[in-house]
């Protein structure tokens, strides 16, 4: 099991596991990339790998989710920062 902040080992479908504000949805991150936080729990998300990114159009990147939004951008500046350095 995997906490927002830590570092994307293998990229893949993950079970993402909320405290009650909303049911445990799965979504698609990349290798490399940092588990986001959550605006309404924060960093206490949990990400259980579930399986290797799936063919299907069914799944979308976390960044897509109202909930990481900010969370994942934040983490794209940081590297573009990192980059630019
Ligand atoms: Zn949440």
């Amino acid at each position: 099991m995997k906490r927002a902040g830590e570092t994307v080992e293998q990229s893949g479908l993950y079970k993402v596991s909320h405290q009650r504000h909303r049911a445990n949805h799965e979504a698609v991150l990349w290798e490399g990339e940092t588990f986001p936080s959550c605006r309404s729990c924060g960093d206490s998300t949990t990400f259980v790998f579930v399986q290797p990114v799936p063919e299907s159009d069914e799944f979308e990147h976390i960044g897509y989710d109202s909930d990481f939004l900010d969370s994942v951008l934040a983490g794209w500046e940081k590297d573009c920062t990192r980059l630019l350095a």
